[in-house]
């Protein structure tokens, strides 16, 4: 019976790009909600160090400024106030997100950076290098414009450009948090949860994040697995210069030392006492905002990557405007 099928989803398969080309044009775009997380922030890095044979430089100038505030101990005195500007983009009256779901993002984003999450406390072997850091985050501001749009790519970046999109509200002074619906990587087509911008690797009209409609905040539009509000954590990590895990390679580096080598992203929530196969078979940090899994089974940064965020905005860092 499953051979029939599968002749038969063949057969139509055949039959549909033979009649209606258009039709193949518009459903691999159609909006659904992503069956596992994926965020194309390294990819954008990538593009971008290809487009401009100066960045890598730059970049390593950067870490070695970062290490020497890290050093210091010098990074952020008292607490630092980031205002958010909302760039809401909707081409339906339903995506029009309303205040109290931008709002719930901002209530996920503070509980998250100063470790007063409500599962901070869950149990796990990584207790002892939990993180925190001193910000806070508030609405600034919400702009709000209706589209035709009804897939965003992150490599045409239309969502941050005057006329497809809104341009950026003062990016050196606030974060800009752009939100789209149907969200996607151009390359493969593939679904995309969000991106944000690495310090420093940017021009400041595409400096912020990206996010799905519906991987923001914990109501309104905000579906599971990813309505707690973990994915702007995640890509707000990203802005404030942390790499993924497993840094984007397998057992590659994250640039941060109290972190175990992961040899891939995880997804889902991974069983307790996971071991990545890299050298001397760590135990996963999968619980790290900076993996892949579902937002409930993420939820602590480590000290070493507290400490690599609040470096950017010491007085030498990338982010110091924000001081
Ligand atoms: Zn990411």
């Amino acid at each position: 019976m499953k051979k029939l099928l599968l002749v038969f989803s063949v057969a139509l398969l055949v039959f549909s790009c033979q009649n209606d080309e258009s039709d193949l044009e518009v459903t691999p775009a159609a909006f659904s909600i992503a069956t596992k997380r994926s965020c194309a922030t390294q990819d954008m890095l990538e593009i971008q160090l290809k487009n401009d044979p100066t960045l890598a430089q730059r970049l390593q100038e950067m870490e070695l400024k970062n290490a020497k505030a890290m050093a210091s101990g010098k990074l952020i005195n008292g607490v630092l106030e980031i205002p958010v500007v909302f760039n809401v983009l909707y081409s339906t009256a339903a995506e029009n997100v309303s205040l109290a779901q931008l709002q719930s993002q901002i209530d996920v984003l503070n509980a998250d950076f100063q470790g007063t999450n409500s599962d901070y406390n869950s149990s796990n072997a990584y207790n002892s290098v939990r993180g925190a850091l001193n910000v806070k985050f508030v609405i600034d501001q919400v702009i709000r414009k209706a589209t035709t749009r009804t897939v965003w790519y992150s490599e045409d970046e239309f969502m941050k450009s005057a006329s497809t999109g809104i341009t950026a509200t003062s990016p050196t002074t606030k974060l800009n948090y752009w939100v789209v619906s149907n969200l996607r990587r151009k390359s493969d087509n593939s679904q995309l949860l969000g991106y944000g911008k690495f310090p420093g690797t940017t021009t400041a009209a595409l400096d912020g994040i990206v996010c799905g409609n519906y991987c923001t905040g914990t109501n309104g539009l905000a579906a599971a697995p990813y309505n707690l509000g973990r994915t702007a954590t995640h890509e707000v990590g990203h802005w404030m210069n942390l790499r993924h895990i497993w840094g984007d390679a397998n057992c590659g580096s994250d640039l941060v030392t109290d972190t175990p080598s992961h040899d891939a992203p995880n997804y889902g929530v991974p069983a307790a006492g996971l071991r990545s196969t890299c050298t001397g078979t760590p135990l996963e940090m999968y619980m790290n905002y900076m993996d892949y899994t579902d937002d409930k089974g993420m939820y602590m940064f480590s000290n070493g990557q507290a400490s690599r965020m609040a470096a950017i905005f010491s007085s030498s860092g990338s982010r110091s405007s924000f001081r």
